[in-house]
């Protein structure tokens, strides 16, 4: 979830409604002339006309009325988020929501399910939406979406799993050794970065690049084909340096290590702004060589969600 996704803009007939989504509560407007539940919410009863309308509580229960599974996003900002499971959703007061199931699998939606709130912080100022889940899971009804929350949390599960992993340490003139780390096996993702338009804009900066595709999300959202701002290439290629990658080994024994490039860079797919990325890699060959030991790490870095890569980079590094 990032600052680029838009957001709901509240207005004073709605803002009780998303004010109190920040204190994880679902409240609705009730008439209190004729009982009647509405939503969304307005100034006046929809069934009766009256003025008589006041913010009641509501479990935040219901049933799914219907959803659809979107597999191409709804909006290049939701690319990280595929596929994004669309719902309306019926609550015992009678008045449908739309919103997004989280928590479930797709083979588990089912129109009639009882499904209940979730409330999904997704900006450091507070700012919540209203999701929902099956009412027998045994998920958080509040939760941190924030960019600085997954990643904290991204973070240390990388961490603990790469700490719980033994890794093989391998000296560097063992060839047999070094060749046996060759293959076609990707390691576990990598812990993910969010890549917002600040950082893009920091990157233009430093590089001089600041072509308006990268740049002007205005501009962006009308001309370009990704139907907004995206990462430049070589950004989201040295962000690699930034993931924490479980590689599972490491080489010993060395006197020095030179990094000597990269025998192919590309850069297949794009990064929109506002996405998360994570890497793996693998190890594509090792080659004795008369100045040293030269390994070759394919390294993939993938928009999560994406089975495609945003920027394949086979780095070679040199033991000596
Ligand atoms: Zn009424």
């Amino acid at each position: 979830m990032s600052m680029n996704k838009p957001m709901p803009a509240p207005t004073e007939i709605s803002a009780p409604f998303w004010n109190a989504l920040k204190e994880g509560v679902l409240r609705i407007p009730h008439c209190t002339a004729c009982g009647h539940w509405i939503f969304y919410p307005r100034r006046h009863c929809d069934r009766c006309f009256s003025h008589a309308v006041e913010w009641r509580e509501v479990s935040g229960e219901g049933q799914l009325y219907s959803y659809t599974v979107a597999r191409i996003p709804t909006l290049p900002d939701f690319a990280d988020e595929m596929p994004q499971k669309l719902a309306v959703v019926e609550l015992d007061e009678g008045v449908r929501i739309n919103t997004t199931l989280v928590g479930v699998d797709e083979a588990e939606i089912r129109v009639g399910m009882r499904v209940k709130a979730v409330f999904d912080k997704v900006r450091a100022d507070g700012a919540t939406l209203l999701r929902f889940t099956g009412a027998e899971k045994d998920f958080p009804a509040r939760l941190d979406s924030t960019p600085e929350a997954l990643a904290a949390a991204t973070d240390a599960k990388v961490t603990a799993e790469i700490a719980a992993t033994s890794v093989r340490q391998v000296r560097f003139d063992d060839e047999a050794a070094m060749k046996s780390l060759v293959s076609d096996v990707f390691t576990p993702w990598s812990s993910k970065v969010v890549v917002d338009q600040a950082l893009i804009d920091e990157f233009a900066r430093l590089s001089g690049d600041d072509y308006w595709i990268h740049t002007d999300p205005e501009r962006a959202a009308k001309q370009s084909p990704f139907g907004g701002t995206i990462a430049h290439g070589a950004l989201v290629q040295i962000l690699q340096s930034r993931l924490k990658m479980p590689l599972g080994f490491e080489v010993t024994g060395f006197n020095n290590m030179v990094n000597y490039g990269s025998d192919r860079l590309r850069f297949p797919a794009p990064v929109p702004a506002g996405s998360r990325i994570h890497a793996r890699a693998r190890v594509k060959s090792v080659e004795k060589l008369a100045k040293g030991m030269q390994l070759t790490l394919e390294v993939t870095t993938h928009v999560v969600g994406n089975d495609r890569p945003s920027v394949i980079n086979d780095l070679v590094i040199l033991y000596m």
